[in-house]
């Protein structure tokens, strides 16, 4: 996917929001979607991180984002339909929603899994997923064409030994993003997800500390596939695992 070359103009008259929007990927996709005409509401945690990024697409001259802080971890389903109800008023509709937020708990053996570090990566992996979706699938079905993309790992697909929380949470994602594709089948809302692969960042680094971080993709250099899904050049794409690199 990563020769798709995205028309400068793709994705204006759009509007999307992304979680995770303050670092790594979810940072370089917020201002490559402004940067192809969208506007981006800029959800995250770290509202500095957030207003910073806030001041990179400004200072680019794209549409004016605007920026949701929430903690995924304690949010409640009524932050969820509050926020909705807000972006109803302000943008009418939503085009875009790309679930790129998500904490890597911890890797070890799977009898040593804690309760509460699971419990907390479901939260933050899985359960704020569906409640962010849920609460924004009215308002992306006033798009005329939605996309909701979801992100996954190579160990949503294959597990592997140590990955255990991480990739129970990322199978969770993909059978979401199945069940969703399938439920929406022929409308106007598609569903897929991203595989990123080896990307440097800081989720990354803390997963492989031994690893030589320069040897990976860099956020930017993997934004074709997360284009392409995101503008209608994909109107046909419902369903789909696909890989950025
Ligand atoms: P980073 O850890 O660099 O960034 C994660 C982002 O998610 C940060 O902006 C962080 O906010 C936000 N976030 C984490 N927890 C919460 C929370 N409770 N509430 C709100 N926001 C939160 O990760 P990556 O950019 O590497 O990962 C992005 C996605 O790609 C993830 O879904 C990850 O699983 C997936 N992925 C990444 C790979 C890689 O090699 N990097 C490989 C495969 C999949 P803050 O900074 O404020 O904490």
């Amino acid at each position: 996917m990563l020769e798709y070359q995205a028309a400068k103009d793709l994705l204006i008259n759009k509007t999307i929001l992304v979680t995770g929007a303050g670092d790594g990927i979810g940072r370089a996709a917020a201002i490559c979607f402004a940067k192809h005409g969208a506007t981006v509401i800029l959800l995250g945690k770290t509202v500095k991180k957030l207003e910073a990024v806030y001041d990179v697409i400004e200072q680019a001259g794209c549409p004016k984002p605007a920026i949701v802080p929430l903690d995924l971890k304690g949010a409640t389903e009524q932050n969820y339909i509050d926020m909705a109800e807000t972006i109803e008023q302000q943008f009418g509709h939503l085009d875009g929603l790309l679930h790129n937020a998500s904490m890597l708990g911890v890797l070890g053996p799977f009898k040593h899994i804690s309760m509460d570090s699971v419990t907390e990566v479901m939260q933050v992996n899985v359960i704020a997923e569906i409640m962010l979706t849920k609460a924004l699938l009215p308002v992306m079905k006033k798009s005329p064409q939605a996309s909701l993309v979801f992100t996954s790992s190579s160990v949503g697909r294959k597990a592997k030994a140590f990955w255990g929380e991480y990739a129970i949470s990322k199978f969770a994602t993909e059978g979401m993003m199945q069940a969703i594709a399938d439920e929406y089948e022929g409308s106007n809302l598609r569903a897929n997800s991203i595989n990123p692969g080896a990307t440097r960042t800081a989720m990354r680094a803390n997963a492989y500390p031994a690893e030589n971080q320069q040897m990976l993709k860099t956020p930017e250099e993997i934004m074709a596939t997360y284009l392409y899904l995101m503008g209608n050049d994909s109107v046909e794409i419902n369903g789909q695992q696909l890989n950025a690199q």
